[in-house]
């Protein structure tokens, strides 16, 4: 992804080498994304006809939570802002006139109900469902999004990297295919270039360490910290198979994750396939306990795959950029695949590299604010995931039991005392740009179980009836799109033959 859109932005005026081991492999598990992705493949220029079909790849509308209430209860977090009535969201409006006995998020999203019938996102003949949205947006990027794309996709990551690696060699990248054996310093302590084993010493002036968990440039030549967030997300394993769905012709247009009796599970649905895994705490279960809970979940489709278990180092690097490296990816930080955002990271990442694309004076001040943005990205998401666990209702193992009682920041529980008496808005939300904006928020706190007792006293002395229009409208658009639109497996097998 970087040394393509590197190349994407600059073009001739700088050179780009990509180093990749054949030995090392990727971590390479099914992947889920974030609907902005879209500026990442609009920025290269690529065609989601083109590449989707070649990376396994589908559609993801939102995620699926399940069970992590009760079990058999479900609810979505979607790509879909709130619409606003009379200056208050639908969510709002939903405290003072919607039925309680049901879920939030069918009567105050639209998606959800695409999500609970399989719907695809576009038509057979591809226009999508969401008018106006349908377009390229060219070369733009993250701080340009005005508008909720309503879908990410799922794709076979290791695909994906091999797809943009053939694309940016067609751009001028040059490919490498070899292993690291060292990297050497300069008098500095910069790193002046790195050994292969059969291309010899390559140079250059800044190095992308892209090298996954080991963060071979970053930590273990320059010593960059490693700030740990177990304290709060203790997750630090993860068991991945993946299950084969050839005959099926019924696909998820969403991510699901599934709580299980020591984290949660996911299941990405990719064509023809599913990716799943299990995310969970080695404090409260074994490798083995983990693999054979996974494996009763996923069913019978499980039983040839070869499980792959996965250590994950959770938290960041004190400094994403020291000296002439930058670590992107997981040799920078990663806050367990919950939400999705590992890849939303990659990309915040290289814009912010782009921005702050150095000279040959190395202004400490770019760097700097480089390394502020990257805190606070990892901060906020650090925050909202932490949300997960404190507001889970789930109590039936000692993990959850102890999820309740853990250590979380302090911004968080006052987030969270505000939310139990009122909606979060974009001002109570964490205040710096982190990928999720207040509708997920309140998604969360809603579909967990955080509701306020009341409405806001204010609704109560407006007129409801804008409001109640807009409950029917959205309704009767979920039912006449549900009608309308294909299958998620029909449209994608269309674009698969
Ligand atoms: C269990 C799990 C589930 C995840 N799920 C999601 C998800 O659903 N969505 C999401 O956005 N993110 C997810 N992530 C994060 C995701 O893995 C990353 O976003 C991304 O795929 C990782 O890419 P990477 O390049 O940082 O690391 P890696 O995939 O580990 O790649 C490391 C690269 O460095 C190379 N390398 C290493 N050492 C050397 C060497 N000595 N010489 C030459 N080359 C070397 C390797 O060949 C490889 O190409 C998940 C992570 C985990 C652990």
């Amino acid at each position: 992804m970087t040394a393509t859109y590197l190349k994407a932005a600059f073009g001739d005026r700088i050179q780009v080498t990509l180093v990749e081991s054949e030995q090392v492999t990727r971590i390479g598990v099914g992947e889920a994304t974030f609907s902005t992705v879209r500026h990442f493949f609009d920025f290269l220029g690529l065609d989601e006809a083109d590449w989707l079909p070649k990376c396994a790849g589908g559609y993801k509308l939102g995620i699926r939570f399940q069970n992590w209430s009760k079990p058999g209860e479900h609810f979505y977090h979607p790509f879909e802002r709130l619409r606003v009535v009379d200056g208050f969201s639908l969510a709002d409006w939903w405290l003072e006139l919607g039925d309680r006995s049901q879920p939030f998020d069918r009567q105050c999203f639209i998606t959800t109900a695409l999500c609970d019938a399989k719907r695809s996102p576009r038509m057979l003949g591809g226009s999508l469902f969401a008018s106006g949205l349908d377009g390229s947006l060219g070369r733009s990027t993250l701080q340009e999004q005005r508008d909720q794309f309503p879908y990410a996709y799922h794709f076979d990551a290791d695909a994906v990297a091999q797809y943009l690696a053939e694309y940016g060699v067609k751009r001028g990248v040059r490919h490498v295919v070899d292993d690291v054996l060292a990297v050497e310093q300069d008098e500095r302590g910069w790193i002046d270039h790195v050994r292969t084993r059969g291309h010899g010493d390559l140079r250059g002036d800044l190095f992308i360490d892209c090298t996954g968990f080991r963060g071979m440039l970053i930590n273990q030549t320059l010593g960059v910290e490693f700030e740990s967030f177990a304290d709060v997300l203790p997750n630090n394993r993860a068991v991945a198979l993946r299950v084969p769905r050839e005959e099926a012709t019924e696909m998820d247009p969403y991510t699901s994750a599934t709580a299980m009796s020591s984290g949660w599970m996911w299941t990405i649905p990719l064509f023809r396939r599913n990716g799943t895994g299990y995310v969970y705490s080695d404090e409260y279960i074994s490798a083995d306990e983990a693999e054979a809970e996974l494996r009763a979940a996923v069913g019978p489709g499980a039983e040839d795959a070869e499980a792959n278990h996965i250590r994950m180092r959770i938290g960041r690097n004190k400094q994403g950029w020291s000296g002439n490296c930058v670590a992107i990816g997981l040799a920078y930080a990663f806050v367990e695949p919950l939400e999705s955002t590992g890849i939303f990271f990659i990309q915040y990442a290289i814009e912010q590299l782009v921005r702050h694309f150095p000279d040959e004076n190395w202004d400490p001040q770019l760097r700097l604010d480089y390394n502020e943005r990257m805190h606070r990205v990892v901060e906020g998401v650090r925050e909202f995931l932490v949300l997960h666990y404190k507001a889970a209702r789930r109590e039936d193992t000692p993990y959850w039991k102890e999820a309740k009682a853990r250590k979380a920041p302090d911004s968080l529980l006052q987030r969270l005392e505000m939310a139990s008496s009122h909606l979060l808005d974009d001002e109570t939300i964490f205040p710096f740009y982190h990928g999720f904006e207040n509708y997920s928020w309140n998604a969360m706190n809603l579909g967990l179980g955080i509701i306020p007792p009341t409405s806001r006293p204010a609704i109560r002395h407006i007129a409801p009836d804008n409001a109640k229009r807009e409950f029917a409208r959205l309704k009767a658009e979920a039912d006449e799109l549900v009608a309308a639109l294909p299958s998620c497996y029909e449209y994608l097998a269309s674009i698969n033959d």
